[in-house]
């Protein structure tokens, strides 16, 4: 689950991270007020949305006067932003960070990540922090440090020293550094953050470290334990067919081709998706019934796949290891009945009671078409979408 900068600067606050004073606002009105109350003299409007490079795209603006917070709100609020992280159709913005100013000596990037890799939490800093890390790690992979730490013995001041040192602090700077990457080590571990990225940690002209952009991203496993995270949660930033997908349990993601896809098990739906691929197709959505789907789940997983417009047939591809062919085969039949489907529908059964799942859907005279395998699949839904084979 994702949360906004000014919710995600309230996170590091409780752990003692420096960040400038801000307040969120949801109108023009709201904007001007906060500005008067934080003081001035510079101001900056920030664009609230779930994607960054709002920098470069223009929604990141200082500005000196309150005359000026109220026409930048007014340019940034209800505006639809394309960053590179939106895609094209960008994302409507319906909230605003009032912030101070801060003086900027230098800027350095900053970032905390789950690494699947090691099985451990790390670092990851770069002196050349602001807006394009992407390009750092792509033409200077050698300016980009990374450093585990050991869940055994947790954070140690040196970790901290180590990039105090990487990043050229000196003085007391290296000393705010060591207690900085203490306390966000402590806010990834007990918020059960998969992600905290400080693009940019800045020193100002004083030397003091600040936290002027952050971005986390929580484990949603790990929800049930935070429900001062989950209240953060903005309906507005995700996906429609994928809140609904939550309320059912499936695992749903959109993508960008034609071919819905209905699939029990996270490994089979992956490899349901190369296979499409790989047969001239592109799969419209991942999706992920789980290993004991009931009726109403199937029927809950057609209507998301089939609300999405880009879809022209399904290819449902189960195994029926934990539930029985012939239970998944009628709950495929009522469920297409319900929700009267008119799209080519191609299913591959397979495991207990196969048979009896075939002659189910034969049975049915929905004009369901049958494979044998996963290839056979593909092949066939690839063909009923139009596709080249
Ligand atoms: P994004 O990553 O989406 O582009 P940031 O929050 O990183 O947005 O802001 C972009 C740039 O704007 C920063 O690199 C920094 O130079 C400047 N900036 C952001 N917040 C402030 C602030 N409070 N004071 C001064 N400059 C800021
Ligand atoms: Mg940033």
């Amino acid at each position: 689950m994702n949360i906004h900068e000014y919710q995600a600067k309230g996170v590091l606050r409780e752990f003692g991270a420096p960040t400038p004073r801000g307040i969120a606002a949801f109108s023009v009105d709201e904007a001007v007020k906060a500005a008067e109350e934080l003081g001035g003299p510079v101001w900056v409007v920030k664009a609230q949305i779930h994607a960054g490079g709002r920098g470069k795209a223009g929604s990141v603006k200082v500005v000196k006067s309150l005359e000026d917070v109220r026409q930048a709100a007014e340019a940034i609020l209800g505006a639809t932003l394309v960053t590179k992280q939106t895609g094209p159709e960008g994302r409507l913005v319906r909230r605003l960070y009032i912030e101070e100013g801060c003086d900027i000596a230098s800027e350095f990037y900053l970032s905390a990540l789950v690494d699947r890799g090691t099985s451990r939490i790390a670092f990851i800093v770069s002196t050349e922090g602001g807006m394009d890390i992407e390009e750092v790690a792509a033409k200077t992979p050698e300016k980009i440090l990374t450093i585990d730490i050991d869940p055994a013995c947790g954070f140690s001041g040196f970790h901290g020293r180590e990039i105090a040192y990487e990043l050229g602090l000196k003085g007391a700077s290296i000393k705010q550094c060591v207690r900085l990457i203490g306390n966000l080590y402590r806010a990834v571990v007990e918020k059960d953050a998969s992600l905290l990225e400080i693009n940019p940690l800045v020193v100002t002209p004083q030397g003091d470290l600040t936290c002027l952009d952050a971005k986390m991203n929580f484990d949603s496993n790990a929800l049930y334990r935070h429900e001062d995270i989950v209240a953060l949660r903005d309906l507005d930033e995700e996906d429609p067919a994928e809140i609904e997908a939550s309320k059912f349990d499936l695992n749903y993601i959109k993508l960008d081709g034609e071919i819905g896809c209905m699939v029990n098990g996270a490994g089979l739906a992956m490899a349901t998706m190369d296979i499409i691929k790989l047969k001239g197709g592109s799969p419209a959505n991942f999706l992920d019934v789980g290993g004991g789907a009931s009726t109403e789940q199937v029927t809950a997983a057609f209507k998301i796949i089939l609300s999405d417009p880009n879809v022209k047939g399904i290819l449902v591809n189960i195994f029926g290891g934990i539930m029985r062919c012939d239970y998944i085969a009628a709950g495929i039949v009522a469920a297409a009945r319900e929700v009267h489907l008119d799209k080519p529908l191609v299913v591959r059964l397979e495991g207990t009671n196969v048979d009896l799942g075939k002659q189910i859907l034969s049975d049915s005279g929905l004009p369901i078409i049958s494979a044998d395998d996963l290839s056979d699949a593909a092949v066939k839904v690839v063909a009923a979408v139009g596709g080249v084979i």
